[in-house]
């Protein structure tokens, strides 16, 4: 089997998981009781938290665990806007983001604040000059995300994070994607709140993390015990938190190397498949682009024909976003970048991890040119396409 669908989740490390199990077996201590047995369950959530602040240049007391990137998203955004309801309504954010983000923002309109969602230029990149110019005396909130998680382009945060700095306007950003692929030294980052999970990044399902900037004042995720400072009760996920302590520690020791392999990896997809399949276009930008994300249409033909194909040799890969693929719905994304339905239904993602090899990229290379041959064969769209051309 071929793994090409990193950015929808990974394996988890074979190291990662022995660092769970102790966990889940003989420390299963409840990390707030004070005997010796949960020592070790506190010691190892207090590493991870201090193992990810270190890794994207946050201090320990700015990272918050959580159940998920969603609920991150969720946290920072619901909770944001609540708390500064009082001087405005007004969000702003982007059509590209992932649902996460934008479902956070369509409840919110439910409760009366008011959203502009920002649509990128056909690379899908936002130009902070649109932030600048969305922000009102209401404004109360930013959300743009880092990497996009469709077609791989990184946004300018630096630049719309400063802008929203000087305006007073908090600002988040969902780094899901990037966590482990662009360096992050947030301590020097005009980012207020930032999303964090740890199934893209070699560990288990279910636990995330929020970095949010000291002296920002939040609501609580949810009530309970005084877990995370009170800002998220709920008995801790201890191994699934020390299986995230584990992923970014072997991001410190090998992720620079693995991102450049990958990288190249990338850049032979995007350089073959056009080269071996007429009319197809690489989506998102073509530097501003996170390394494991290679993107495309494949026009005259739909998606889901050809995950079917590659799916029958065992490949795996996705087409729009992860929550969409599996209905006929285009991909919001690349809708919201110009491309018209009927290209916008080819869509193919391939995104990459530490494990791929290049002989894997040569065996898709191969694969792939016959499986859309085959079904443009059997493509209306396709049979159109040829007689307008031969007129
Ligand atoms: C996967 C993903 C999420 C959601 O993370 P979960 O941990 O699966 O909830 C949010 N944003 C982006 C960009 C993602 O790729």
């Amino acid at each position: 089997m071929i793994y090409l669908d990193h950015a929808a989740t990974t394996k988890v490390d074979p190291e990662v998981f022995a660092a769970m199990t102790p966990f889940l077996q003989d420390e299963y201590g409840n990390p707030s009781s004070w005997y010796k047995l949960a020592h070790s369950a506190a010691n190892a959530i207090n590493e991870a938290r201090e193992r990810l602040a270190e890794y994207v240049g946050a201090s320990p007391r700015e990272i918050y665990f959580t159940g998920c990137g969603t609920e991150s998203d969720n946290w920072a955004i619901k909770a944001a806007a609540r708390a500064k309801a009082d001087k405005g309504r007004h969000i702003i954010t982007s059509q590209i983001e992932h649902h996460a983000v934008l479902h956070s923002c369509q409840a919110l309109q439910q409760d009366g604040f008011e959203v502009t969602y920002l649509a990128p230029d056909k690379t899908g990149l936002i130009d902070p000059e649109q932030v600048a110019q969305a922000i009102r005396d209401d404004t109360i909130l930013v959300s743009i995300m880092h990497g996009n998680n469709e077609v791989g382009t990184v946004q300018p945060i630096e630049q719309i994070g400063a802008i929203c700095r000087e305006r007073g306007v908090l600002f988040h950003t969902d780094a899901v994607q990037t966590l482990g692929k662009l360096p992050l030294n947030l301590a020097d980052m005009p980012v207020d709140m930032a999303a964090f999970s740890a199934h893209k990044i070699h560990g288990p399902k279910g636990v995330g993390a929020m970095y949010l900037r000291r002296g920002v004042k939040l609501g609580s995720f949810m009530d309970g015990g005084g877990q995370e400072w009170g800002k998220r009760g709920g008995t801790e996920n201890v191994a699934g938190i020390a299986g995230l302590g584990k992923a970014i520690e072997l991001l410190q020791e090998h992720g620079e190397q693995d991102n450049e392999r990958i990288t190249a990896l990338r850049d032979k997809l995007l350089e073959g498949i056009p080269e071996r399949i007429p009319h197809v276009i690489i989506t998102g930008h073509r530097t501003q682009r996170l390394p494991h994300i290679a993107s495309f249409c494949i026009r005259y033909i739909e998606g889901e024909g050809i995950l079917l194909g590659l799916d029958e040799e065992d490949i795996c890969a996705s087409s729009g976003s992860a929550c969409t693929s599996g209905s006929l719905e285009a991909s919001h994304v690349l809708l919201a970048m110009g491309y018209p339905h009927e290209v916008a239904h080819g869509s193919l993602r391939l995104s990459l991890g530490r494990k791929n090899t290049e002989e894997e990229i040569d065996y898709v290379l191969e694969a792939l040119p016959g499986i859309v041959a085959r079904l443009r064969e059997i493509s209306p769209l396709w049979a159109d396409a040829k007689r307008e051309e031969e007129v």
